[in-house]
Parts: structure tokens; sequence; C-alpha cells
């Protein structure tokens, strides 16, 4: 995988790390910049907008450890969120990094291919939320296709767990999984980590739940919306619905007993929740939730 990573960057040109810079602290709860795109719209209820984070064509055999899906491609969607909640936004994974939009045939890696058709940064813009008036950024883990748009975001407030930023910024990056110039914006980031489950805006409406395994720290997140439900966002708990259904673990997984015991976890609790789990890869599970502009509340 790092040679496919080293790939992308090697083709898009390598973004910037932030060795030197200064990053102020964040304001959580104030918009202070001069707004010249769309005013900031009044939220009353919780919104879940669908983001288009990009494509991939990839290899299947490593999704399983048994030999599931050996010698298959998947074909596969990368989907980020943008959480509105009265009293901030939150966006929920960063994508493929934007810079792959200016390839027009995409990206190939080894047995596959990664495309970007439309940039993050335009879809919130678009939206009239643009990175930088975003206030909460979390990803579900720190591997390419989750966080290739971070560095948007490093002056948010960042919410993750401890086990992650170690990852991130040690073994992971050792290891070949995480890939250190998409990490690197964020070494300097005002970084709020929290064990067990985190309520973001305290009411119970959006919250990071653990589910650790796929990586040391990865999440998932729950949302509590007025009209839709309780909606699951998956991360890479599950990248297929057979993943789901026959609790296949992938073989570069850190971790496959916790990956099992979070299964079990979050699944007793989506049942308890009679809650909706979106499979963030999963083309048809994207299709199904409103296109922009729309979005569930
Ligand atoms: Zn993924």
């Amino acid at each position: 995988m790092s040679a496919a990573l080293a790939a992308i960057l090697t083709a898009c040109g390598a973004p910037e790390t932030s060795d030197s810079v200064e990053t102020p602290a964040p304001s959580t709860d104030t918009a202070t910049a001069e707004t010249d795109v769309a005013p900031t719209e009044a939220i009353d209820l919780v919104r879940l907008y669908t983001l288009d984070c990009g494509e991939l064509v990839a290899d299947q055999t490593p999704f399983g450890s048994e030999g599931e899906y050996a010698g298959q491609t998947a074909d596969m969607v990368v989907t980020c969120f943008l959480i509105r909640h009265p009293n901030g936004d939150l966006v929920w994974d960063a994508g493929l990094p934007d810079m792959i939009s200016l390839l027009p045939n995409g990206q190939d890696i080894p047995g596959g291919k990664l495309m970007v058709p439309v940039t993050l940064q335009s879809q919130l813009t678009d939206l009239g939320v643009p990175p930088e008036e975003v206030e909460y950024f979390a990803f579900s883990h720190s591997h390419f296709d989750h966080v290739g748009n971070a560095n948007l975001f490093a002056e948010t407030t960042i919410l993750t767990q401890q086990a992650e930023v170690d990852f991130m910024f040690g073994a992971g990056v050792e290891s070949g999984v995480v890939f250190a110039e998409l990490v690197e914006p964020m070494r300097d980031s005002n970084i709020v980590t929290f064990e067990g489950d985190y309520d973001v805006f305290g009411d119970g409406s959006v919250t990071i739940v653990p589910a650790t395994g796929h990586t040391p720290g990865h999440a998932v997140l729950r949302l509590d919306l007025k009209n839709s439900g309780v909606v699951w966002l998956s991360g890479d708990l599950y990248h297929f619905v057979q993943s789901r259904t026959e609790q296949i673990v992938p073989a570069f997984n850190f971790s496959k007993p916790d990956t099992l015991a979070a299964m079990a976890a979050i699944e007793a609790r989506i049942e308890a929740d009679n809650g909706r789990l979106v499979i963030q890869h999963v083309p048809d599970h994207r299709a199904e939730l409103p296109a922009l502009p729309g979005y569930l509340d």
C-alpha cells in the first residue's frame, strides 16, 4: 500500500507540511471570518450532508483474511459527511486527496485506480460552509482515503482517540498504512482526545463511538436525527455488505480480535437503536442518501 500512496503524491505533488507554521488556537463557538461565501444559514435541526470524496477500484483480496475475496476486484466509493448542528459544523472523514482531481484519468495504483471527480473543498464551499469555517473535524481512522484532505481542517478542533494519534504519528507511518504527508498538517492542531463515547455537542445528537481494530483508534459515528432516526456511519468497520453479513475482517487490520469485538458491540447498539448503518465505501449506500444540496435531518 505504501508504494501506491507514494505514487499518488509523486503524481500530484506532495502537500506542504506544517513544520514551521504556528497554528493559532481555533475558535470553537464563533464564526469570525469575513464571509464572502454564502451567508451561514440558521440551523434548527441537525443535518447530515453526504459528500462525494472519491472512487476507488481495488484488488479485493486484502479485504478478507481467509480468502473470502481472493482474486476479485472491488468498485468502491469514498464518502465523507458534513454534519450541521445549531452549535457548529463537523466534518466526518476527509476522503481521498483533492489533488487527485487534477488527474483526468485518475491515479493508477497497483491493482486499481483512485479518482476524485469533485473536490471536498468545492462541495463544502458550495454548501456555504468552506473548510475554514468548520468547527470540528473527526475521522474514523488515519488511512489515506479518510484523511486525504486533513490539511483543510488543521485549524479546526480535531476529535480522535489518543490511540489513533499515537498510531498516525508513529507505528502507522512506520508500517506503511498511514501516509505521513497527509497527517502531518495535524501535528500542531488542537486535537481533543477521548476514551469511550464522545458526545460532540453535548446533547446526544452526534456521538463518536470507538470501534477499534481496523486501526488502534478507529471509530464510527452515531447520529440521532429528529426525522430520520438513528444513523450510524461505518468508517471502515466494514468495507462491503458481505463483510457485515459474514463478519469478514481485512487481512491488513491492526487487530482481528478487536475488530470482531467491535463488530459485535456496534451491531448490538444498532439493533437497540433500530438504527441504519451506512457503509461508507458501498456505492449503493451512498446512492441511497440525499444528493447535495439535500440532507437528512
Ligand atoms: Zn477506507
